[in-house]
């Protein structure tokens, strides 16, 4: 049942097996909400493991011929996935934002972003090179080929209905993998459109198929313990990867894994400050703050803490909070009431120890669950925002003295997945580049993900890489073939 404001093409109310639009065995529904009003947009089949193993054994059984074309056509399927997804940008955008609630021109933004990836792993398919070895003796030859890891199990996350699935899926179809995807059951009706697309541009039945269900849990543990899935990839928080990683461990199963962060964002005494708050709005204030590299800690330096903080908040104020519809929003609603709760309580710790609200700092009255964008100066280190991942609309100011202190606090975390800093000085930037513990570093600039450059974390922000030419490798074998009596 569907009962989306607008009619599309691309919407479905059932999970993709084989090639078909099916409920499976599923006998109960549930609801896909706006969280811009609260309103059901549509309501799905609740499917669950026994849908996800009739899915594997649709993949591993599609898996071998997929692999088997070469790598030029399965380029051309792609090329052409990419190809409707941007023709079909605005209605892609406009389930993206029904059902996610972000700016439309956030949401089109996201599906060209998706697209990207399709378009990048469409001609890295083609350039799966393996190698050639120098052999020790004379009668040898050695070589090394590249084949694809088999079924990819893929779990993502509600922040980027679109971007977050062609991420894992562009490269594992492009090397010849077949996929069962699982969307977060926020947004399955983005993956859903996708999958409408997938068909139409020719991927095979099985070869991509999406699982739509709340019982993600059980949906794992399907995905981690049947033995035809060959590796999981998941994006979403570190709690949930640290259970898959155990699930994966009894096969030894292969894993990638994009989790929290808690992105440090440095403002040096010597930084370009306009350049720096531009910066802060970007990475801060994207989707609402729902970004895994979001700026969470920001970090000013005493000669321009209050000149920063000041100009932060007057451009915070000019930010527009709606419905994510509405022309000139910039800010739409969180993701749901438990959403909304963590950035309502993080800024209450705060205030209770000492911080003050220089902007914002309210949830809107009324339906949706909406935040005004907030700053916050007389941060420090005891608070709940230094120690986790806020995902909202929150920039809590940090005072700090030294370069070496200030390193120090930006790793004094768990996480490692992207850092932020604003500085002039050649030497420092290289220094400081250097001595953060991220996967990712943006030297000012608080925006950098792209298709072109591999995303991913250290420490307990992951494990892997997406995007770029690297993000192949996450799906590709190795195998050494040794030739004797030449
Ligand atoms: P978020 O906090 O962003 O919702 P989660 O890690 O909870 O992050 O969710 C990301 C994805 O993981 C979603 O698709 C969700 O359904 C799924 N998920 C949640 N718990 C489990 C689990 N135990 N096993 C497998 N997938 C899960």
């Amino acid at each position: 049942t569907r009962h989306v404001p607008f009619s599309s093409p691309f919407l479905r109310d059932a999970g993709y097996i084989n090639g078909s639009w099916t409920a499976g065995g599923a006998t109960k529904t549930f609801d896909v909400l706006n969280p811009a009003t609260g309103e059901v947009l549509a309501s799905l089949p609740d499917m669950g493991a026994a849908e996800t193993r009739e899915a594997i054994d649709a993949a591993y059984a599609a898996q071998p011929a997929w692999a088997a074309r070469p790598a030029k056509e399965r380029a051309g399927i792609l090329r052409k996935w990419h190809d409707l997804m941007v023709a079909h940008a605005d209605e892609l955008a406009a389930i993206l934002t029904a059902e996610m609630g972000k700016p439309f021109p956030e949401a089109r933004g996201e599906i060209l972003y998706a697209a990207a990836y399709v378009e990048w792993y469409a001609e890295e398919a083609k350039r799966i090179y393996g190698e050639t070895i120098p052999a020790p003796s004379s009668d040898k030859r050695m070589i090394v080929i590249k084949q694809p890891v088999g079924v990819v199990g893929t779990i993502t996350p509600w922040n980027f209905p679109a971007a977050m699935i062609t991420r894992k899926i562009a490269p594992a179809l492009a090397v010849g993998c077949a996929v069962v995807s699982k969307p977060a059951e926020q947004t399955p009706l983005s993956a859903l459109a996708l999958a409408v697309l997938a068909e139409q541009a020719g991927i095979p039945a099985g070869v991509f198929n999406v699982i739509v269900g709340e019982d993600g849990p059980a949906i794992g543990k399907e995905l981690c313990g049947n033995d035809k899935v060959r590796k999981i990839s998941f994006t979403g928080s570190t709690e949930v990867g640290r259970i898959l990683m155990r699930q994966c461990a009894d096969q030894i199963k292969k894993i990638s894994l994009e989790l929290g962060g808690n992105a440090p964002f440095i403002v040096f005494d010597d930084a370009d400050l306009d350049a720096a708050v531009e910066g802060a709005l970007a990475s801060k204030y994207r989707n609402a703050g729902q970004t895994c590299v979001c700026a969470n800690r920001l970090y000013v330096q005493s000669g321009v803490y209050d000149a920063f903080a000041a100009k932060l908040a007057a451009k915070v104020e000019t930010m527009a909070v709606g419905d994510g519809f509405k022309a000139g929003v910039t800010i739409g609603p969180l993701i749901d009431e438990q959403g909304l709760s963590k950035v309502e309580s993080h800024v209450a710790d705060a205030v209770s120890r000492g911080a003050t609200i220089l902007t914002g700092g309210k949830r809107v009255e009324g339906a949706g669950t909406f935040f005004t964008p907030t700053v916050l100066t007389g941060v420090t280190r005891e608070m709940k925002v230094a120690r986790e991942e806020t995902f909202g609309p929150v920039a809590p100011l940090f005072r700090f003295d030294t370069v070496e202190d200030v390193i120090a606090q930006a790793n004094d975390t768990e996480f490692g997945l992207a850092a932020y800093f604003f500085a002039g000085d050649l030497k420092k930037v290289w220094r400081v580049a250097e001595a953060l513990e991220y996967g990712m570093v943006g030297i000012n600039t608080g925006l950098m993900s792209t298709e072109t450059a591999p995303f991913g974390g250290i420490k307990q922000s992951g494990l892997g890489r997406e995007g770029s030419r690297h993000g192949a490798d996450d799906y590709l074998e190795m195998k050494y073939l040794c030739m004797g009596n030449v």
